[in-house]
């Protein structure tokens, strides 16, 4: 008799409580700050840069495979070439923004990242860079 007492009062306070779920995608919740979303390229604010340098390092790290990077030298320094990451099968460890010497990578809010056509995951150089900056949480909210 006591359980169904205990059960009834849980329900009833349930039927009042205030709703934790949103009705995605109509409604949205604003993105936890330490939420990992697309990793993005970062640029230098002055020169225009891509920080990146093409090292490699993110590369060996990441534990999936997905990224892609060469370098060329120019005037004595090292450039990235080519970058890519396939968002399809990352796995939004952030493992590749902790190990990137320049820190040329950034984990952002963006988490829509649904498509119907499996290219469209490959994210190249320019995709990368052309969210640069880490966004606001906010930015994500419908
Ligand atoms: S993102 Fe960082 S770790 Fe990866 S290739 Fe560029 S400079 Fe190296
Ligand atoms: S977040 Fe993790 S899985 Fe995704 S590209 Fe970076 S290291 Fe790889």
């Amino acid at each position: 008799m006591e359980s169904i007492i205990k059960s009834m009062i849980q329900t009833f306070k349930n039927l009042v409580r205030r709703s934790v779920t949103v009705l995605y995608p109509y409604d949205k919740i604003l993105v936890p700050e330490r939420g990992r979303g697309l990793p993005m390229l970062q640029i230098d604010p002055d020169t225009h840069r891509i920080l990146c340098t093409g090292c490699g390092e993110c590369v060996k790290i990441c534990p999936v495979g997905v990224i892609r990077a060469s370098s060329i030298s120019a005037e004595g320094k090292s450039k990235v070439k080519e970058f890519s990451i396939d968002i399809s099968n990352c796995i939004f460890c952030g493992l590749c923004v902790q190990v990137c010497p320049e820190n040329a990578l950034e984990m952002t809010y963006k988490y829509e990242l649904a498509e119907a056509d499996l290219s469209l995951f490959q994210y190249s150089l320019e995709d990368l860079v052309e969210h640069a900056r880490p966004k606001a949480r906010e930015f994500w909210l419908g």
